[in-house]
């Protein structure tokens, strides 16, 4: 449980961590809220010969509202997103999911843009990422770009960010009412075995799951049995969908076909929860 040595520098700007990562390229990694970092560094999973802490670059952990979307800085933390009133009136699914996150201290260390960068497959903002069509913001040697979440995700444990880039913030579009997360959690560390978010608009719904198989997905099949003809009755059938298209997970906390069908439950409730609060 003790990391391999390492050289630790703290950023005191974006441009600044931008540069440090350039100079040291493949031997350094950035160090945001380190709730996932720090645990793979102890089990030496992960051995950076040097860390670049961004943790406390202002200009990264922010929430506003800017050209119609939401915008958050990638260093805010769960807990901030949790108890934002901006986010509670205009994007209330984010609150929701940050609530369902580990616990008051995970919440109070851990950041959206670090749980988004580390990409672990049981991890919950994937999943409302997805349902929001959420885009990432990026900027590296080449200048900045935004990705759509849908192409952001590539893999367990990896995304489309590369060498020498930071996730600096995440838009989000404004939303009704009508959204929801369901989670079904591990016991111990409070991770998603499943997590289903659902956003309910004019008539369809987006359906993000995670924790089920190597990366988040949208629920397609779901999704296409609503879609312009969202009701009631029509949740149940398209809901049991929620778990089909994807090669689900298989591990000591729950069996594939376990976790596809908790996809199904879980979008079901999450559906009728979001159609209740429209
Ligand atoms: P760090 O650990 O600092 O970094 C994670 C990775 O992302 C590193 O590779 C780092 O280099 C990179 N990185 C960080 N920020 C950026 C950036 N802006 N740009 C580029 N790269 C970046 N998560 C859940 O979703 N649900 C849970 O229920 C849950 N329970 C937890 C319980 C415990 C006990 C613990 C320790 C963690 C839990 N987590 C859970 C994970 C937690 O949410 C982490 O905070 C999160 O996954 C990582 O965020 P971080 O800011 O700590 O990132």
């Amino acid at each position: 449980m003790i990391p391999a040595a390492f050289e630790y520098v703290r950023a005191g700007s974006l441009d600044e961590a931008l540069r440090l990562l350039a100079k040291y390229a493949e031997d350094a990694k950035v160090l945001a809220g380190g709730h996932s970092l720090l645990p793979a560094m102890k089990l030496r999973l992960a051995q950076p010969r040097v860390l670049i802490d961004i943790g406390r670059l202002s200009e990264l952990n922010f929430v506003r509202e800017d050209g119609g979307k939401i915008v958050l800085g990638a260093l805010t933390t769960h807990r901030e997103i949790e108890a934002s009133p901006l986010l509670r009136e205009k994007c209330p699914l984010l609150p929701e999911v940050a609530g369902h996150i580990g616990d008051v201290q995970v919440r109070n260390r851990g950041t959206i843009g670090g749980s988004l960068v580390h990409a672990d497959p049981a991890a919950d903002w994937p999943a409302p990422a997805l349902a929001l069509e959420a885009e990432m913001d990026i900027a590296g040697p080449k200048g900045k770009r935004t990705l759509p979440a849908a192409a952001f995700f590539v893999d367990m444990l990896q995304t489309a960010l590369q060498p020498g880039e930071i996730l600096t913030a995440i838009r989000v579009p404004t939303t009704p009412k009508s959204v929801a997360y369901e989670k079904f959690a591990q016991k111990a560390s409070g991770f998603a075995i499943c997590g289903v978010a659902v956003v309910v608009e004019g008539g369809s719904a987006r359906i993000g799951v995670t924790g089920v198989a190597g990366k988040a997905y949208r629920a397609s099949a779901a999704e296409s049995a609503l879609r312009g003809k969202f009701s009631a009755s029509a949740i149940p059938a398209a809901a049991a969908k929620a778990g089909q298209g994807v090669e689900a997970l298989s591990d000591i906390h729950a069996s594939a076909e376990y976790r596809a069908h908790l996809a199904g439950v879980l979008a079901r409730r999450a559906l009728e929860r979001a159609l209740a609060r429209a």
